[in-house]
């Protein structure tokens, strides 16, 4: 199973990604969790990396699908995947088809999670993480309008959206999602 997670932040994305990978034992790639790491970690990448993650604007695309590239390189990724965070604009999607196929791997569903900005906001200011002070929230929610939304409307067009309303409680979030996606299960 090959699923996108799309959304704005704090829209559940990562949590939900995390109790669907468990339940389907398939890796979760999280590509704010590797830059994260990498910074950290202080490696090129995220030397690299860390300034635009701290100014909340997106980290340069040929950083973040070479990290995509590597991630999908391993043995872990081959029974199938929930990528969480990527593609997060029009340059990053069509390298998410091109490295896909390449490996032969066709991507199934995009789950959109959708809800209110004030939901987003309020969730992302109690959760408390180092690049969540309310400026900082503002500027990724402007950057994910402007770049991140319009692939909303491009997989709708392909016939492989499935929206999820992201206001509701995690555990309801869960089950919808595997309700839709469970008869692909298999696929
Ligand atoms: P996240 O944990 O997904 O909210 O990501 C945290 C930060 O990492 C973002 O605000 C970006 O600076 C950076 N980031 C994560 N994923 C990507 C991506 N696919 N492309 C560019 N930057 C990213």
């Amino acid at each position: 199973m090959r699923l996108v997670f799309l959304g704005p932040p704090g829209s559940g994305k990562s949590t939900q990604a995390a109790s669907l990978s468990a339940r389907w034992q398939i890796p979760s790639l999280s590509t704010g969790d590797l830059l994260r790491d990498a910074i950290a970690a202080q490696s090129d990448l995220g030397k690299q990396a860390q300034t635009h993650v701290e100014a909340g604007e997106l980290v340069p695309d040929q950083l973040i699908v070479g990290l995509m590239r590597e991630s999908f390189g391993t043995p872990a990724t081959q029974q199938g995947w929930i990528l969480d965070g990527f593609p997060r604009n029009l340059a990053q999607s069509q390298a998410l088809d091109t490295l896909l196929q390449i490996m032969g791997q066709p991507y199934g569903q995009v789950v959109y999670f959708d809800a209110p900005e004030d939901q987003l906001v309020e969730r992302m200011l109690k959760r408390g993480r180092q690049d969540d002070s309310e400026d900082l929230i503002r500027q990724r929610l402007q950057v994910y309008n402007e770049q991140t939304a319009p692939l909303i409307a491009l997989y709708r067009r392909r016939q492989c959206l499935v929206e999820i309303d992201g206001s509701r409680p995690e555990s309801e979030i869960t089950d919808a999602i595997a309700a839709v996606i469970q008869p692909f299960v298999n696929v």
